[in-house]
């Protein structure tokens, strides 16, 4: 009769997959910054503040543990060896030193070599994969490039991305609506001048300077 204590009960729920991420200590340091800036965790809006903020985390930041390279691993063949240009891919990321968003949108250009491609749709998974984690916008550029380098072997690769940095939109400098360009240039896009700027001026076609977000 009060061996029920000893018993472990079955039934209980699991918690949901975290992938890595430890939901509780996410709501506990949620908790303590509330605190820290002298808020009550406990009044009736924030209550499931940490809560909330700790599964936002797990998506946002999902990516870190997450290989976005498995996008790449369906190779098509095509008699396609010019240039393909996926432009205005949107971006939405986590800067690594204020832990604030920055957003706008990627171009990624590149070169097939011997008709490998790969579905339009995969570049853009791989962008997001890259975007899901704690990122500076330089190393987020590169990577993107070096991953599409790395598992297509293409002629070359082009990555362009144009972002907004809410840590200096609205704090520090204050300089809202400022856009941030970085590019990686890889393979044919670095040794030859003219295919970069056909690239570019297939990229300025139609800029959205980050209008979109
Ligand atoms: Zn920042």
């Amino acid at each position: 009769m009060t061996t029920a204590k000893k018993t472990k009960n079955p039934a209980a729920p699991k918690p949901e997959p975290t992938k890595g991420m430890d939901l509780a200590r996410i709501e506990k340091g949620v908790r303590l910054i509330l605190n820290g800036v002298g808020e009550d965790p406990r009044r009736e809006g924030l209550r499931e503040t940490p809560a909330r903020v700790a599964r936002m985390y797990r998506e946002i930041l999902g990516g870190l543990h997450e290989n976005p390279e498995i996008h790449l691993r369906t190779v098509h063949k095509e008699k396609h060896d010019e240039m393909v240009l996926i432009k205005n891919i949107p971006m939405y990321s986590m800067c690594e030193h204020h832990m604030l968003p920055f957003a706008g949108v990627a171009h990624v250009a590149y070169i097939p070599k011997d008709g490998r491609i790969v579905g339009l749709s995969k570049i853009a998974r791989v962008v997001e994969g890259l975007s899901r984690r704690l990122q500076v916008q330089e190393r987020l550029t590169k990577q993107t490039a070096d991953m599409i380098m790395d598992h297509l072997d293409p002629q070359g690769v082009m990555v362009v991305i144009e972002a907004e940095h809410m840590c200096m939109s609205m704090r520090g400098a204050k300089k809202p609506k400022s856009i941030t360009i970085t590019s990686a240039v890889r393979g044919i896009f670095r040794t030859h001048p003219v295919t970069r700027a056909e690239a570019i001026t297939l990229i300025r076609g139609g800029l959205t300077g980050g209008k979109e977000v």
